[in-house]
């Protein structure tokens, strides 16, 4: 059974990147009908904040993706402090006492002789009297995760196949600040065993975390961290996804208007995006697909390419034109024009790159309506045109086939007056659609006019 986890933390609003993370996560539990969870990472309590909670719960229920369970660390200390317990009794989690500037200038020796900048380990050596000086110093720990330079890290990425990583060429990851508050790295990996998730699906920027929390999971795992039932007994599948760049680049730069708020205001639909956030970075065409069971099915990790996913906007108002042009009356009804009604809908959805241009639209049937002037010629064919209207099943075909016949007009000679005439404009919806609609009356009425 699949458990799968989407964990944003909640400091922003959700943008493509991460909807993409969470639609991955929701089809690969959906696949298999597995388990779905929502984890907000809000141990940062300073950063972390209400409205965003309330807003990823909103983007996501508008982009359809249902979770089946919702977790938040900041609910679950205890269980980061019993498993740091554990682990410091130990041996896998030690005290540190260096001042951020005092690593930087570590790191700057290091760099300036060639060496990576690794963690040296210096507060490893501290006898417990110089702790404990540090400590009367009123200097608070801050504590790192000892990783076991032995133990070779290993795992099958889903994605990028075997990785391999030595520990020795890894910091040793501060785990806990100063103040007590947790980094991310140890609460996800404690998560990840509580919540039984069985695969982890996340952005390549993850990767080297990964390395790391492989280690948690086995120091916990060793130190017999306390599994309730639902505890997962080992390691998670873990799959990094390649990440999304614009068409000049990084994203990050433009996050903000890639949000899940700022696509609904643009009126583009959440099918739209899910079709292109589902395939995207794939071998998998990019399709309309309007079916999100089929999209489910279809999707596969194996497919997934190494190079970073290119996220083109305009892709993305192509899927949502086709979307829209799918899409049925009952699923749009509450987002048109009054007095819209479903013949109306079908006559001006093949019209619309977005729902909310059916108003314009559908102001043609309704009026009032600009004519342009019309050349005497023109006039006398609409003229011909209201003597010959026949309101019958298709009045459109009717009338055009028997203004063909009497004035010998074809083509754009023959229609574009008249659906000058009848409408204002020169294109637009299907006429045989539209002047049932206009309605018998309307529509001589609007003849007439044009030959004034
Ligand atoms: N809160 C982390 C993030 O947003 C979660 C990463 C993970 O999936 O483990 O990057």
């Amino acid at each position: 059974m699949t458990t799968t986890r989407f964990a944003p933390s909640p400091t922003g609003r959700l943008h493509v990147g991460n909807i993409r993370t969470a639609l991955h996560n929701w089809m690969l539990a959906r696949q298999t009908g597995g388990t779905f969870i929502l984890r907000i990472d809000d141990t940062d309590a300073e950063r972390s904040r209400e409205d965003y909670v309330e807003a990823i719960r909103a983007d996501l229920t508008w982009l359809g993706l249902t979770w089946d369970r919702e977790e938040r660390q900041s609910a679950r200390l205890d269980r980061y402090q019993a498993a740091f317990d554990q682990l410091r009794s130990a041996g896998r989690i030690y005290p540190c006492y260096e001042t951020a500037q005092e690593l930087d200038v570590k790191r700057k020796i290091q760099l300036s002789r060639g060496l990576p900048p690794i963690y040296d380990r210096a507060a490893l050596k501290l006898t417990d009297a110089e702790r404990a000086a540090k400590e009367a110093e009123g200097t608070q720990a801050h504590w790192r995760f000892l990783l076991d330079h032995d133990e070779p890290i290993t795992w099958q990425d889903g994605i990028r196949g075997i990785q391999k990583f030595d520990a020795a060429q890894l910091s040793d990851p501060v785990i806990r600040r100063a103040d007590r508050s947790w980094l991310y790295m140890m609460p996800s990996a404690i998560d990840d065993i509580d919540m039984g998730i069985t695969q982890v699906l996340r952005g390549e920027d993850h990767v080297s975390n990964t390395a790391v929390q492989i280690q948690i999971f086995t120091a916990l795992f060793a130190a017999d961290y306390a599994a309730s039932d639902s505890a997962a007994k080992t390691i998670p599948a873990f799959a990094h996804e390649a990440l999304l760049v614009g068409r000049e680049g990084k994203l990050s730069k433009r996050l903000g208007s890639l949000s899940c708020d700022a696509f609904r205001e643009r009126g583009i639909e959440p099918e739209a995006i899910i079709a292109l956030l589902a395939r995207l970075g794939t071998s998998q065409p990019v399709e309309p697909v309007a079916d999100r069971a089929a999209l489910t099915a279809s999707f596969d990790l194996a497919t997934f390419g190494r190079a970073p996913a290119k996220f083109d906007e305009e892709d993305l108002e192509r899927l949502n034109a086709g979307i829209v042009h799918q899409l049925s009356f009952e699923a749009v009804a509450s987002r048109l024009p009054a007095g819209m009604d479903a013949a109306g809908w079908h006559a001006v959805r093949p019209n619309l790159a977005h729902i909310g241009e059916a108003a314009e639209w559908w102001r043609l049937v309704t009026g009032p309506i600009e004519q342009p002037a019309f050349s005497q010629e023109d006039k006398a064919f609409l003229a011909e045109a209201g003597a010959k209207l026949v309101w019958g099943d298709d009045p459109w075909a009717a009338l055009t086939s028997a203004l063909k016949e009497s004035t010998g007009r074809k083509g754009r000679t023959l229609f574009l007056p008249l659906r000058q005439a009848l409408t204002g404009m020169d294109h637009g919806p299907d006429m045989g659609e539209l002047l049932p609609l206009i309605g018998e009356a309307e529509a001589r009425a609007r003849l007439a006019r044009a030959t004034t």
